[in-house]
């Protein structure tokens, strides 16, 4: 994660589903910096948002949304729009809010699973329809992990908030658990953003959460895989 000087919607409300905003510049024809926007880059393993941009009566498709040299580009499927362009961004809020709830779940268990066993993730990719989630453990045992699906599962069903924010690095980097990647470490940044499901967990990260545990819903395991003590693998869907 690079400094970003596109304005970072998304990042500050989640749950914006549509905005206005400015074309900075266009790159080949169909890469397109706004100057902000509620469409999430990929990266540290979210998927980048789809949706479209629409000027007038045109409407262009987002079919991907990378980070380049601390720039939000936005990859339209044809040619057209011009620096200037007063444009609309819709998201598809469908497949993000399954994203959101994901990444979410997806912490929750990293963290019962790192207080518990003291597991790290050594990876972890969400899509749209399932989430893989690698960690080193010790000793690879299935119900363990169903046990943790079941403690996991429970607190889905609770009220707790989930909020995110910013800290200054030097505090960030003093709270016990604050990094739970086994290798990477969060960006030379002088601010660190925190999500914080209240009472359970802080970590840095710069993903998109829904603000309750009530919203994740239920966690199903798919599948278990043994790839060694660096790899135990766990794919998991939700409801
Ligand atoms: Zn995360």
């Amino acid at each position: 994660m690079n400094a970003c000087m596109t304005n970072a919607l998304c990042l500050v409300d989640s749950y914006l589903k549509e905005s206005e905003a400015t074309v900075v510049s266009v790159k080949d024809e169909k890469y397109v910096v706004l100057d902000q926007t509620i469409f999430y880059a990929k990266g540290g393993g979210q998927p980048n948002d789809t949706g479209v941009i629409i000027r007038g009566k045109d409407v262009y498709k987002v079919v991907y949304v990378g980070k380049f040299s601390g720039e939000i580009s936005h990859e339209v499927d044809h040619v057209g729009l011009k620096p200037g362009d007063r444009v609309k961004c819709v998201l598809n809020w469908e497949r993000r809010y399954k994203l959101m709830r994901s990444h979410t779940a997806a912490h929750v268990l990293a963290s019962l699973l790192n207080k518990g066993t003291g597991a790290l993730i050594t990876g972890n990719q969400l899509k749209e329809d399932h989430v893989r989630f690698d960690f080193s453990l010790e000793k690879f045992d299935k119900a363990l992990l169903e046990e943790y699906l079941v403690k996991a599962n429970n607190l889905f069903g609770t009220d707790v908030p989930v909020k995110w924010y910013e800290l200054p690095r030097k505090e960030a980097l003093e709270i016990p658990g604050i990094v739970k990647m086994a290798e990477a470490f969060p960006p030379n940044l002088p601010m660190l953003r925190v999500v914080e499901i209240v009472g359970l967990d802080r970590q840095a990260d710069g993903g998109t959460h829904v603000r309750n545990l009530k919203e994740v819903g239920k966690m199903k395991l798919v599948k278990t895989e043994n790839k060694g003590k660096n790899n135990r693998r766990i794919y998991f869907k939700l409801d």
